[in-house]
């Protein structure tokens, strides 16, 4: 046993910090871990977790509709904000327990402070300190709006979740995927809803196919998504807030919401007094081990921002712990990480875009299938499913699977396993399909609509 106060000490009790600190006790570790916030993280208390549960409430609205077309007939359906808001803080209550819970059960100590590095070996915690043999960061990220007149004006998840009420008209600024969840959950909910974005369609980085259908899809869903739109200018009237667009245009809402992306929570940390590298862009700079420059700390997550993905951060945190207490050797690999955007409707993806895959791996086909999802022959529902594979020529490799539909993310979440195993287009072509199901189409596609090189 090392004479310091822990063998290890983690800052931040999110998904990836949470994670390391029960799997590091576990090896036998003494664990402190600190949060200023509430204990689970981003995820659990102001992002993924609240967020679906509000995307689902956001679904009922066309359920109702689409319900007609099977026989049912729905009397008028009224939608209480403050109701769903209490009942989705009920849940994060519950879950904010659990996790208290997972640290107590498993032997950590949690200091609920904010954890400040006052020496190598050292962290303030309010009035008292600590020594730790390895210390830990995983402080996650906070939002991030640019400075332009009248920002102060605007929110940004983490006010949404805590609005008193649900505006009439909002803007939503962003074409990521904090904004395309956003604009779909308040207009599910009833909001008029504007979603200015600066690009030609919404989602950069992702598949061009996926960027096109989402954008129509969106539109198609009532939502006025302005592209390559720009606010210049944010100004309080008496009933809400007039936006100065750079096309000479002024939009008027009650709720202006920013989410232009995510930056790493390093500030007040005090890791240039330690040493620790950080980025010009201010990520703290990991090692594929989640070792920093300094040999006894590390860091994991979003403050790290190599896949700012939740199951990203908590495998980071899970691998850190069994290289640093378990005795094995697990470097964190980010090839072929899914991920979903719970849009509406919504998106899973795992591997390369088509244009990615073009550009760093060569010849390359491409099988694509559209249509429209068997639920909606009933509903009349006008909404597409879009499927795609993109098949490395000469290995027969799936490189890339894009869905966006209903139900994408739960389908996308099985095919990872084949495309992170390596899986030709030949397995997937003797695998049987499930029918009906839209997935099966992801088995039963049977000639390339492009070739590339
Ligand atoms: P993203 O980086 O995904 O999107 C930011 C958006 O803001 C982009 O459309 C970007 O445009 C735009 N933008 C950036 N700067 C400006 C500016 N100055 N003026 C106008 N627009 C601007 O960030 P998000 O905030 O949506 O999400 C942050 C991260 O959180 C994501 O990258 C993801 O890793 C994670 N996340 C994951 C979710 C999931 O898994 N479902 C859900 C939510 C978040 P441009 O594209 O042109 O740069």
């Amino acid at each position: 046993m090392s004479d310091y106060d822990f063998d290890l000490f983690v800052i931040g009790a999110g998904s990836g910090g949470v994670r390391a600190a029960r799997i590091a006790a576990s090896h036998g570790a003494r664990v402190g871990i600190c949060e200023e916030s509430r204990v689970g993280g981003t995820c659990v208390i102001r992002g993924c977790v609240p967020k679906k549960l509000l995307v689902y409430a956001a679904h009922f609205a066309e359920d109702f509709e689409d319900a007609k077309g099977f026989g049912w007939t729905v009397g008028p359906a009224t939608f209480s904000w403050p109701d769903l808001i209490r009942a989705k803080d009920d849940e994060i209550d519950r879950l904010n327990r659990v996790y208290l819970g997972l640290l107590s059960d498993a032997g950590v100590t949690l200091y609920q402070e904010r954890g400040t590095f006052i020496g190598a070996h050292r962290i303030q915690l309010g009035e008292e300190s600590f020594s730790a043999e390895r210390i830990l960061i995983a402080t996650g990220g906070r939002p991030w709006v640019p400075d332009i007149s009248g920002i102060e004006y605007a929110i940004t998840s983490d006010e949404a979740f805590h609005l008193e009420e649900l505006p009439e008209r909002i803007a939503v600024v962003g074409g990521g995927y904090i904004a395309c969840e956003f604009a779909g959950i308040f207009n599910g909910l009833g909001a008029a809803v504007t979603q200015l974005y600066r690009g030609d369609a919404v989602l950069r980085g992702f598949d061009h196919e996926v960027r096109s259908v989402v954008s129509s899809e969106l539109r198609k869903k009532g939502i006025d998504l302005m592209l390559e739109s720009n606010v210049e200018r944010i100004r309080k009237t008496g009933a809400g807030f007039e936006l100065d667009l750079d096309g000479g245009e002024i939009l008027e809402v009650d709720r202006v919401m920013y989410a232009t992306g995510r930056v790493p929570n390093v500030r007040g940390l005090g890791l240039r007094d330690v040493g620790v590298e950080v980025s010009p862009d201010g990520r703290i700079v990991v090692d594929e081990l989640s070792c920093t420059n300094i040999d006894h700390i590390y860091a994991v997550g979003d403050v790290t921002s190599r896949v700012n993905l939740t199951p990203v951060a908590t495998y980071e945190g899970h691998c850190f712990a069994d290289t640093v207490f378990g005795n094995q050797t697990r470097p964190v690999n980010h090839e072929y990480v899914p991920s979903a955007v719970f849009s509406q409707p919504p998106v899973g993806t795992v591997g390369y875009s088509e244009e990615d895959a073009v550009h760093h791996i060569g010849p390359v086909d491409v099988y694509r299938s559209e249509f429209r999802p068997m639920k909606h022959t009933l509903s009349g529902r006008d909404e597409k499913t879009m499927m795609k594979l993109i098949v490395e020529r000469e290995s027969r490799k799936v490189v890339g699977i894009h869905v966006v539909g209903l139900d994408a993310p739960e389908i996308v979440q099985g095919f990872a396993v084949a495309v992170k195993s390596g899986l030709t287009k030949e397995r997937f072509d003797c695998t049987i399909g499930i029918h009906p199901t839209a997935a099966e189409e992801l088995v039963t596609m049977r000639n390339p609509v492009r070739s590339h090189g």
